[in-house]
């Protein structure tokens, strides 16, 4: 019997955290948590097999699939060889370059009149191998993007929307919580997946709202702060910071941000943590 290449399923490869959705329930409600997306770019991570793509398609008015399985992206690409509004992509997330697919194009400017990047909006089922590589990433290009909605393993999920102070709050979710308003939407069972993973799954949506501004934080530095006072967990914020800085201004830092020094990382607000990287970086201007 001939092969027809529409029917042939390719083998899945666990290491690209290949779970695809089964049906199209929840592929629909993932579609609809964008909300209106008639006017925008919508950026599709990991279309695997399409079954979320085919929904976008409809909707967007350009929609964008990176995929970096060379054999689904190929068959992607006969599925959509139609749509004139959608651009597969072989690659990897990780290395795309995200400034050349929505940054300015080079000589389409016009002297003195600063770019605008078209309204967009990421989606995606992620492999969950790189969930939060793949959303340090969007972040640093979070000025292209105005929200994100995304499926992450549910444990992931509840640490990206945790409240200082609870359980799961940490350098994820301060981190995330310092680029955008998170909403946790709704939890998928590991059944709605082909085949089915061991985690439940729980879908997010990410509304870019940069706090760097407001705290007084712009610059890459406040990361590497956060990374450093999180440092390691159950270890105090003086244990965690003393490597780093010198013990007087660190003792003056915490002090005038009225911030115990036996406290730990993750009980503190973002303002907390602000206040006391403020503090020591006009002391240390170098640190
Ligand atoms: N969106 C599809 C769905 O919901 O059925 C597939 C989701 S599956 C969990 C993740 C997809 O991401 C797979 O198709 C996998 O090949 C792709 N993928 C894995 N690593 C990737 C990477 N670094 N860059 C782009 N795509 C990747």
């Amino acid at each position: 019997m001939p092969r027809v290449a529409s029917t042939h399923r390719p083998q899945r490869k666990p290491k690209l955290g290949q779970h695809f959705l089964a049906g199209p329930e929840y592929a629909s409600r993932i579609d609809e948590a964008l909300g209106d997306i008639s006017q925008h770019t919508v950026l599709e991570i990991g279309p695997g097999e399409g079954v979320l793509t085919s929904l976008l398609a409809k909707r967007a008015r350009r929609l964008i699939a990176v995929e970096i399985d060379r054999v689904l992206a190929a068959q992607l690409r006969l599925k959509f060889g139609m749509a004139r509004n959608v651009e597969v992509i072989e690659a990897d997330i990780l290395a795309v370059d995200i400034d050349s697919l929505f940054g300015p194009k080079p000589g389409l400017g016009r002297p003195g009149v600063e770019f605008k990047p078209a309204p967009t909006k990421v989606v995606g089922n992620l492999p969950y191998y790189i969930t939060s590589d793949i959303l340090l990433r969007l972040f640093e290009y979070s000025k292209y993007f105005e929200s994100i909605v995304i499926m992450v393993q549910r444990e992931v999920g509840d640490r990206i929307a945790a409240e200082p102070g609870s359980r799961d709050y940490g350098i994820l979710s301060a981190t995330a919580q310092l680029y955008a308003r998170v909403e946790k939407l709704f939890v998928v069972p590991p059944e709605a997946f082909n085949p089915p993973p061991k985690v439940f799954s729980s879908v997010l949506r990410l509304t870019i709202e940069r706090q760097q501004e407001r705290l007084g934080v712009a610059g890459d530095g406040f990361i590497d702060f956060l990374r450093l006072s999180f440092g390691q967990k159950r270890k105090t914020l003086w244990n965690n910071l003393r490597a780093a800085y010198d013990p007087a201004i660190l003792k003056q830092a915490l002090a005038e941000a009225k911030v115990d020094p036996g406290a730990r990382a993750e009980t503190l607000s973002l303002e907390e943590n602000a206040a006391i990287y403020r503090n020591l970086r006009s002391a240390q201007p170098n640190s």
